[in-house]
């Protein structure tokens, strides 16, 4: 079974989570009607599996210009190298995707050197599009495609004997050995090579490097803070506050550089010989650095990590993803590769450590098989167990956000003035809102119905427990009449939050809650309404991780783009989750913000479908290559939360997640035109609708 990486063919978990063996395939959706995550089987050529490959960014590797350029420059300095003394090379491509490497090795490999080229790809409908390519371009008679994982290869079986002597593999990912590189090259070292001395491994190597920095904007990511009120009747204990765990943060640095300031310089920490991997302790490894020092006073907050790798033997042709402040060189800074499959790694101390210039700390630095730690300090350090995740990054700067906490803050203010409020319901897996109300109204009896997050649960009750014992509150686990009287209830309120939410409307599952209750139309609610929202961009790069490849370092790649696009015109307009605010997109945006559809809480739309044409106006020349959609909630009579952008020009809020089309065919746009689209909701199912017509 293979699990660490949730989706291995793309960076980044796209819309579904997904468990991989090579039998089987179970893909999770989020119903929003039950609030449950629905698991369903796919396999090869069903539709839902092509929705999971059309979802991938693998597109967005083979976009990644500098890397393919490293990768073909490497191979054919090695293949020049190694022709000169030996007069067979058999190349293994592991990991070959669409066959790009082994076709660079076959164009490299000239004639008069006996050669033979192995490819492996563990993904089985990758496998058949690197034959289908492969074979597009010619080299069907000198590469050959087994659709196994490299570690299953039999040197007999497989290779009939004959040993590899280069090696070339890009199985890497932000965290560089996320995809299981460690094993990969150790096995294949140990099973199928020829003696280290003779064989090529491209890359040669790897260093880890991280720089110590302070940020409280990624702070905001990690530890819960306190409420601000001045009475701190509730403190949140050190043991609830890193509820994201110990889990990588992976984030485009380069995009938020105004939010962070570097402390140190780079520390390069774990290097790897590709060739003469420690398999020792399962592929675990712990240094500790002693005596490291700061160039500058600050708080240590975070650790960013980069790799880099040295691609021959030589070290001369490298490739990595430093950050845009390290450059030496401001023009070549300047000219920086966007890529979206490889970024950058935060990891976090166990507690932010205030240090002066020179100050000398300890720095502990462990990996295992796939992931890294990091924390500073001084020796000895305490044994650390790993840490699990419950609740996401944008869920834990929801929590933090002062403008989104000051705004429920101004919101129960005028809820609980305008009325008698004594006893209410809270629904949802948000922590902020329940201690909001018991902070600011100790009077109140506050009921809490978390749905789905046995852990958040331990978690609040941790934290009021901890507090002074002048709340008043209890926990439900149903909303069934035998459990809570509604006739009782004064206010029913919800952030609206739940953790198995995907897209922004996932939190609808409030509404239908809400729903199965008789008689909840006589409460006050809080929020009242919800407004879907969207906006017309021109995405700097975001869009390129769909765009079609086309032609790569001149092999032609159609087949790969025609699996894709034909994936993709199967399933409906696709709306996928990103965080845009690592995301940028040209200024001033391409339309006004459009409300699509209202939903008032207090009503019940049945089994509607609502769907609406719209025509959205442009006010800016461009080239539209995105819409973007998002969910606000009204608060109290003009009072709205957004979990998007107030106004066209602001910045995309960090606490959230928004929904994104990335259009296939972007359309070159003028100032005055309209874009049509169908946008609505269907009620029965809970699915939000939406078509672009021009
Ligand atoms: N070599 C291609 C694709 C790189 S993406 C290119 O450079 O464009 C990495 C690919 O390696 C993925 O398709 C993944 O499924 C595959 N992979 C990762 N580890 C593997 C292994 N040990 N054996 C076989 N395939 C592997």
């Amino acid at each position: 079974m293979y699990l660490k990486r949730i989706l291995y063919f793309s960076r980044k978990l796209i819309y579904s989570s997904k468990q991989i063996s090579t039998m089987s395939t179970f893909t999770s959706r989020t119903n929003i009607v039950t609030g449950n995550n629905d698991w369903v089987f796919v396999d090869d050529d069903n539709f839902d599996y092509q929705q999971e490959l059309a979802r991938s960014a693998f597109a967005d590797m083979l976009h990644d210009h500098e890397r393919n350029i490293q990768y073909e420059k490497a191979i054919i300095k090695t293949i020049n190298t190694l022709s000169k003394t030996i007069d067979r090379i058999h190349v293994l491509d592991i990991g070959t995707g669409t066959g790009l490497l082994s076709m660079m090795a076959a164009r490299a490999l000239n004639s008069s050197c006996s050669s033979r080229i192995t490819a492996c790809e563990v993904f089985q409908p990758m496998a058949k599009i690197a034959k289908k390519c492969i074979e597009r371009n010619g080299f069907n008679d000198r590469i050959r495609v087994i659709d196994k994982r490299s570690t299953e290869l039999d040197l007999n079986r497989d290779l009939e004997g004959d040993r590899i002597n280069m090696i070339v593999a890009e199985v890497f990912d932000t965290e560089l050995i996320g995809e299981g590189a460690l094993r990969t090259f150790s096995e294949a070292c140990k099973h199928l090579t020829i003696d280290k001395d003779n064989l090529r491994i491209i890359p040669a190597r790897a260093i880890i490097y991280i720089q110590l920095v302070e940020s409280s904007f990624l702070q905001e990511f990690h530890t819960l803070k306190n409420l601000l009120n001045e009475e701190k009747r509730i403190q949140i204990p050190l043991d609830c506050r890193n509820l994201a765990g110990d889990t990588i943060f992976d984030l485009n640095v380069n995009e938020i550089k105004d939010n962070i300031r570097p402390l140190s310089k780079p520390i390069p920490i774990f290097d790897f010989d590709f060739k003469s991997i420690n398999d020792k302790n399962n592929f675990t490894e712990e240094k500790i650095f002693k005596n490291i020092s700061c160039e500058t006073d600050g708080q240590i907050d975070a650790f960013i990590m980069w790799w880099n790798l040295d691609m021959d033997e030589d070290g001369e042709i490298q490739l990595g993803t430093i950050p845009i402040w390290c450059y030496d060189d401001p023009e070549k800074a300047k000219h920086i590769q966007w890529r979206e499959h490889w970024i950058h790694g935060i990891y976090y101390p166990q507690q932010s450590k205030q240090i002066k210039a020179k100050e000398e700390i300890d720095l502990y630095c462990f990996h295992d098989e796939y992931s890294l730690y990091f924390d500073v300090g001084s020796s000895p350090f305490p044994s650390r167990s790993f840490t699990p995740a419950f609740l996401s990054r944008s869920a834990m700067a929801g929590f933090n956000n002062d403008k989104r906490r000051n705004k429920y803050i101004e919101g129960l203010k005028k809820s609980f003035s305008n009325s008698s409020i004594n006893r209410c319901l809270y629904i949802g897996d948000g922590l902020l809102l329940p201690l909001l109300v018991l902070e600011m109204y100790p009077h109140i009896e506050l009921i809490i119905f978390q749905s789905s997050n046995i852990h958040l649960v331990q978690t609040l009750k941790a934290i009021l427990e901890n507090s002074s014992n002048q709340c008043n509150y209890r926990f439900i686990s149903s909303l069934d009449k035998d459990t809570i009287d509604f006739q009782n209830l004064d206010m029913i309120l919800s952030e609206p939050f739940f953790t198995k939410s995907i897209l922004p409307w996932d939190n609808l599952h409030f509404y239908y809650l809400l729903q199965q209750q008789q008689q909840h139309s006589n409460i006050k609610l809080f929020p009242q309404k919800a407004r879907i929202r969207c906006i017309a961009l021109e995405f700097d790069n975001l869009h390129k991780i769909r765009s079609p490849v086309h032609q790569c370092c001149q092999f032609d790649l159609t087949p790969f783009d025609q699996q894709i696009l034909g994936a993709s015109l199967n399933v409906d307009a696709m709306i996928e989750p990103q965080s845009l605010f690592e995301y940028s997109s040209k200024k001033p945006t391409l339309s006004p913000i459009i409300d699509l559809i209202e939903i008032d809480f207090q009503k019940n739309y049945q089994d509607k479908i609502e769907k609406n044409h719209f025509d959205i106006p442009i006010t800016a020349d461009g080239i539209c290559n995105g819409i973007a959609f998002w969910i606000d909630y009204q608060l109290e009579e003009n009072l709205w939360l957004t979990t998007g952008i107030e106004n066209e020009n602001d910045s995309w809020v960090n606490y959230s997640k928004q929904g994104v089309h990335l259009l296939l065919k972007p359309l070159k746009i003028k100032s005055g035109m309209k874009l049509s689209i169908n946008a609505g909701f269907n009620f029965q199912q809970g699915q939000f609708l939406f078509d672009i017509l021009s």
